[in-house]
């Protein structure tokens, strides 16, 4: 493969605060994959170590490694409000010394008190991170905007702030945390014997396009299966598809080597959208934990297991070996009590 050292050489040239417990175990799932009728494995992501792990760590140790470059004392943050990703910047800035600033958005239609208050919003408040709110979820031009803005007043008040970009148009920086992890779970797919599928949550996308292109740029051809947490599948698959042009584009490699027909995405377990708990996704949570042992979350791992059973069930699986990517989120769950 052309690209094979090219790729990895150009990941070295960024900065990365490596503080998560990297790598993280593949494990078998044989009590629900027997119930399933395949060979199913986790890739445990969950198990990244700071502040509750996830997926997040990842990548955010390429946005910490970005800040602590340019000397940031403070990391400004906007997500949901059970959001994985400010609790996890917010963990990982604590490690860093750096303060957080943590912009919520009012991302999902009637919460509770609970929702409010427990889970991320707990850790959130015990990392000793500044809270401010957003009133519309599904502005992300907007609420970058408004992030920008509490950034600019930290800096007239002589501090040296730190935006992690999540929007569409940002520099996907996370992305490339998945890169990482696709080279690191190679070793570990030959291991086990080999998979014919990986199924993963696809949100932002950063894990699904960085994911899909490290695959691709080592040269390996498993199919990545996204399942949508956020948009339906159309508008997914272009969010995955230009987030795979741009990480390409930001590690200087060719992004053609994921065809555009190699991106596939589900929305079969998207239910009302965003962060809304559904019959099928509290089922799967409930059966992972009562086969496996094994904590889902009720917004995106959960809606991602309530997929692969779906496609279990429709024989679109039958028998094959799949990897489960766990992409943690478990917090949350304390949010969402009240639905269970
Ligand atoms: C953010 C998140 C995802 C989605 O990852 P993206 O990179 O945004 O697509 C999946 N699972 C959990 C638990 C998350 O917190």
């Amino acid at each position: 493969m052309k690209d094979r050292g090219q790729y990895l050489t150009a990941l070295e040239r960024f900065s990365r605060a490596a503080i998560g417990h990297l790598p993280t175990p593949v494990e078998a799932m044989p009590n629900l994959g027997q119930e399933l009728g395949l060979s199913l494995f986790v890739k445990r992501d969950d198990c990244t170590g700071i502040g509750f792990g996830g997926n997040k760590v990842r990548q955010l140790e390429y946005y910490l490694g970005a800040a602590q470059d340019v000397q940031a004392d403070v990391l400004l943050i906007t997500g949901a409000v059970q959001s994985n990703f400010v609790r996890t910047a917010a963990a990982m800035g604590c490690k860093l010394g750096m303060r957080c600033h943590i912009q919520l958005e009012e991302r999902v239609p009637k919460i509770s008190d609970l929702h409010r208050t427990n889970g991320n919003v707990l850790l959130d408040r015990l990392l000793g991170a500044t809270l401010h709110s957003y009133p519309d979820g599904e502005d992300e031009t907007g609420a970058d905007a408004a992030i920008r803005r509490i950034a600019d007043s930290l800096r007239d008040a002589g501090q040296r702030p730190y935006v992690i970009p999540l929007g569409a148009d940002s520099e996907p920086l996370g992305a490339l945390g998945y890169v990482r992890a696709a080279v690191e779970v190679l070793p570990q797919i030959e291991a086990i014997g080999g998979v014919d599928e990986i199924v993963v949550a696809s949100g932002s996308a950063l894990t699904h396009a960085g994911l899909l292109l490290g695959l691709r740029l080592a040269g390996d051809t498993t199919p990545v299966r996204g399942v949508c947490v956020r948009r339906n599948a159309t508008l997914q698959t272009l969010r995955v598809i230009q987030r795979i042009a741009d990480t390409a584009n930001l590690l200087g490699v060719d992004g053609q080597v994921v065809a555009p027909q190699d991106v596939s995405v589900t929305d079969a377990a998207l239910g009302p959208g965003y962060g809304q708990m559904t019959a099928d996704t509290r089922a799967a949570i409930e059966r992972t934990a009562r086969t496996e042992g094994l904590f889902l979350d009720p917004v995106y791992t959960g809606k991602v297991m309530a997929g692969l059973i779906k496609l279990a069930e429709a024989d679109a699986l039958c028998g094959r070996r799949v990897l489960f990517w766990h992409t943690g989120g478990q917090p949350a769950l304390f949010g969402y009590s009240d639905q269970f």
